[in-house]
């Protein structure tokens, strides 16, 4: 295996004096020099070669015992320094101070990439925890960044995950029943893994020589398109922040994602999805939920609520950029356009999912209409869109209805008012597509290709880990594999186009879960 390290972040930005791993606050620095805890016995469970190549990592080198070692955290690789990154957040809306990168290691830079170990051991920012991860969230989050990419939302991604050895001691629940897991340690890629949280914690010191290095740096190195200067150059990178950030949530709603723990240190200053904690997956179409029992009281990261957190964290970025602008009018611009920009990207994309090309105030009532009634009955979100494309202009209203009947939870729940409704909406929406230039055949590529016949939907993860704790890597192997073409047919994966089973409906780990990981 033979890599082009950089250190770009590490040779550029001030460094924390100390070097071991103790815990403590750490000031005037970006970071800490801190190697991973090499684990006792690592082993592969899986690879995603893609992700290797774009890194520069061939076939041979995945099977080769450098490559275990280095992405196991056993050794450090030639020429690289790992560290950890110092930031802070607010956390369900209230100011953490110091948190960082408390069981994430950096490794090095390489095709432009950032390599970080997640689950390797203590740093400086482990606060009091130990720095490790168990096999169920390395292996949630393993599969999800990987099946967010190929479903075409920014993420992270993965490259592998390997099973440490050690046995981790966690509380899964929260209620004082401790057990032992397997630990695991997964590898991520991403162009850097900076935060909004970065910023703050230096705003929040008052440490502006170092606010304006990061921010610089960060502009230098990841917005090369930005060659404004001064004031100018602060303000078209928050804009440029605040850009992706919309899509990226854009995105999150029309796959069904909630990412279950909006903290602004875990929002990316590159608008991809990073951290997946207590994420979850819309089964029926309810914007109130949330898989994070955490967050079970206020429900603060619903579903329908992530536009307006990723909104509410950006003014808190905007409040960490500010003294380098000393001016809140261009800032305040940019996040006043927030809202009516994304209701716009949003109706596009709704619209779009729909079937309908091009935007109009009927389609609009249409969206609004069905955001409606899709909660009046429990509603499956990804195979009802799914089914739509199967609708055709010249169908009667009952025999449209019998076409997405499948993502009704309990089909003898629609009939009386709730069935009247339903009819008034499909006849709205066949009058709609009457009008529509493309043919059925066409609507239904262009539909297929922005509603996802397959999702990792609560339950088959949990499947996945379960059957990984007891050795067998057979289920991830054959999600990984199903969600590289969620857009496609896939008839021999038939069975994971399919509700939620009953089983799954309050088992922790599908319906619940908890930030222990
Ligand atoms: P999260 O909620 O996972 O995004 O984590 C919030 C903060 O807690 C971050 O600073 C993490 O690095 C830290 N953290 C979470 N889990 C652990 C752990 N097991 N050991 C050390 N630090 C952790
Ligand atoms: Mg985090």
């Amino acid at each position: 295996m033979q890599l082009q390290v950089r250190n770009i972040f590490t040779d550029t930005l001030p460094s924390d004096q100390e070097k071991t791993n103790e815990i403590r606050k750490v000031f005037n620095a970006c970071y800490s020099f801190v190697n991973p805890t090499p684990p006792t016995n690592p082993s592969l469970i899986h690879v995603s070669k893609e992700v290797a190549q774009s890194i520069g990592i061939n076939d041979d080198d995945i099977t080769s015992e450098i490559f275990l070692n280095t992405f196991s955290g056993k050794t450090v690789y030639e020429n690289s320094k790992p560290y950890a990154m110092c930031y802070g957040g607010h956390q369900f809306g209230v100011w953490a101070g110091q948190l960082g990168d408390g069981r994430a290691v950096n490794l090095f830079e390489s095709n432009d990439q950032t390599l970080q170990l997640k689950g390797a051991g203590k740093t400086p920012y482990s606060r009091s925890a130990d720095g490790l991860a168990v096999l169920r969230s390395s292996v949630r989050e393993y599969l999800c960044a990987e099946a967010m990419h190929h479903l075409g939302v920014p993420t992270t991604r993965s490259l592998s995950l390997i099973l440490s050895g050690n046995e981790v001691l966690r509380d899964i629940m929260y209620n004082g029943n401790p057990a032992y897991e397997k630990g695991a340690i997964v590898c991520r890629v991403a162009p850097s893994f900076i935060r909004f949280g970065n910023f703050e914690l230096l705003a929040s010191r008052n440490d502006l020589t170092n606010l304006k290095l990061l921010t610089d740096f960060t502009i230098k190195e990841y917005f090369p398109h930005i060659n404004s200067e001064g004031k100018q150059k602060y303000l078209d990178f928050f804009q440029s922040v605040v850009s992706s950030t919309l899509k990226m949530v854009v995105e999150w709603q029309r796959v069904g994602f909630v990412h279950g723990v909006m903290n602004t240190d875990n929002m990316s200053i590159h608008g991809i999805t990073i951290d997946y904690g207590p994420y979850g997956w819309l089964e029926d179409f309810n914007p109130n939920w949330t898989p994070n029992t955490t967050d079970n009281q206020h429900k603060r990261y619903r579903y329908g609520n992530q536009p307006e957190i990723a909104l509410w964290n950006l003014y808190q970025l905007a409040n960490a950029l500010y003294p380098l602008i000393n001016e809140a009018e261009g800032l305040e611009k940019i996040l006043e356009q927030y809202p009516k920009d994304f209701e716009h990207h949003y109706q596009k994309m709704m619209q779009e999912k729909l079937g309908f090309s091009g935007m109009n105030e009927e389609q609009e009532q249409i969206v609004n209409q069905l955001v409606q009634i899709l909660q009046l009955s429990e509603t499956d979100y990804t195979i009802f869109f799914r089914l739509l494309s199967d609708v055709k202009k010249e169908d009667n209203v009952t025999g449209a209805l019998e076409k997405i009947n499948y993502a009704f939870y309990n089909s003898e729940e629609i009939q009386g008012e709730i069935l009247s409704y339903w009819n008034q909406w499909m006849n709205d929406y066949l009058q709609q597509l009457q009008k529509e230039i493309r043919n059925d055949a066409e609507r239904k590529v262009t539909m297929d290709k922005i509603n996802p016949k397959y999702v990792l939907r609560n339950y088959m993860a949990q499947l996945a880990i379960d059957a990984a704790d007891k050795g067998d890597y057979s289920i991830i192997d054959e999600l990984y594999t199903l969600l590289q073409n969620p857009y496609n047919e896939q008839p021999e994966y038939q069975k994971w186009f399919a509700k939620r089973p009953d089983w799954a409906r309050v088992k922790i780990g599908c319906s619940m879960l908890s930030c222990s990981s």
